[in-house]
């Protein structure tokens, strides 16, 4: 007689995922993430989190570091968009089966979600495009004066997220932590995007991945502007029982200037982001946070696109990346170069490596921004 296999809740939970788009999906018991994202800050009655990952098109990666046209940023930046609002839908779609069975869950947000920064909704945004009026119609208001003197702390640089989705593939079992800090899988690289559902169901976790695939290579450290991590210097980081070592991670304020497209260029001169304007930014961490405070004033002061790009980081972090506030067509990518290389194979790596180095640069002229090949 044949025994007829019953399928557990972990596996259906999978092929939900599965079947929602996720190319990989693990299962982590809160233990293991409690010392470093604890998952009860989101749900305190959390016992598990389900971690899944979207791999991003190699294609699509290629032409943009490689600046073949705008339209590779265009398209660089529709798939982010689009692959965060696939990550939505399968967050929801573990979510509503957990919930059809009788627990509690949670789809954590997939980026700019923040512990110490309240959502405060449209309230402030639009202060915030209010200010960037008064700065080019009444130079002269006592607040743009005091703007102008430094007086002003734009933003708020603690940015702990309300859970690391790069520990929970970790704590699942997908993947393990590069140099860079980024989640590496075995398959795809650190070319991913990640969602984490948090639910009080008790489900069996999954085994870690007990290879590291990062290789050392460091072609993250040579594709960083900002000089965000060490090339040499290490930390550690403890995942339950996994003891990650990476490359030491010097303020965030370096990868905002860098990132978030106040820069395009500083360590290296001869390629940029996508981004045409310049900031040097220094080694010093704390002289880097001063900058970055002082550059938000300086282009909300200069109006135009760099007022703009002001706002929208303040938009994405106030708001979200949901698909109700922002839609794919609304991404820009500029940077994310530390992931985008980081593909499975170290030939691979190495060749994205040479294709930045020879991609050229994103300059001003006559206001217009364009490609050049040095
Ligand atoms: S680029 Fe190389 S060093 Fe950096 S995370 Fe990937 S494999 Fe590790
Ligand atoms: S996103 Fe860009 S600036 Fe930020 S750490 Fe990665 S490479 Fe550096």
């Amino acid at each position: 007689m044949t025994e007829l296999k019953q399928t557990s809740l972990e596996d259906e939970i999978k092929e939900v995922a599965k079947k929602a788009g996720a190319a990989a999906v693990g299962i982590t018991s809160k233990e293991r993430l409690i010392d470093c994202s604890d998952p009860t800050y989101i749900l305190p009655n959390a016992e598990s989190v389900i971690g899944f990952i979207v791999p991003i098109d190699k294609k699509i990666i290629r032409n943009f570091l490689q600046k073949t046209d705008f339209s590779a940023q265009k398209a660089m930046s529709l798939t982010e968009g689009e692959t965060y609002h696939k990550i939505e839908d399968i967050g929801n779609a573990i979510k509503d089966f957990l919930e059809s069975k009788g627990y509690e869950a949670v789809n954590c947000e997939v980026n700019m979600d923040y512990r110490k920064i309240k959502r405060r909704g449209k309230k402030q945004i639009k202060q915030l495009e209010q200010l960037i009026k008064l700065a080019q119609n009444e130079p002269e208001n006592p607040m743009i004066q005091a703007m102008k003197r430094g007086g002003m702390k734009v933003f708020n640089l603690d940015l702990t997220p309300k859970i690391s989705h790069r520990y929970v593939g970790v704590a699942c079992g997908l993947g393990r932590l590069g140099w860079s800090g980024n989640l590496m899988t075995p398959k795809y690289g650190a070319r991913i995007y990640l969602g984490s559902v948090v639910t009080n169901a008790k489900l069996k976790p999954d085994p870690y991945l007990e290879t590291n695939p990062c290789s050392k290579c460091k072609v993250c450290v040579s594709a960083c502007q900002a000089q965000f991590f060490d090339s040499s210097e290490t930390q550690t980081v403890k995942i339950g029982d996994i003891e990650e070592t990476i490359g030491k991670k010097h303020t965030l304020a370096k990868c905002i200037l860098s990132c978030g497209a106040f820069t395009g260029q500083s360590k290296f001169k001869s390629w940029s982001t996508w981004s045409p304007w310049r900031i040097e930014i220094p080694d010093d961490d704390k002289e880097a946070e001063k900058i970055v405070q002082q550059t938000f004033v300086n282009y909300i002061l200069a109006g135009g696109e760099k007022a703009q790009n002001v706002l929208r980081l303040a938009t994405d972090t106030q708001l979200g990346f949901s698909k109700e506030v922002k839609p794919a067509e609304e991404f820009r990518v500029t940077c994310g170069f530390c992931q985008l290389v980081c593909w499975e194979t170290e030939e691979e790596r190495r060749e994205n490596a040479k294709i930045i180095r020879n991609s050229g640069v994103i300059e001003l002229e006559k206001g217009k921004k364009v490609i050049k090949k040095l």
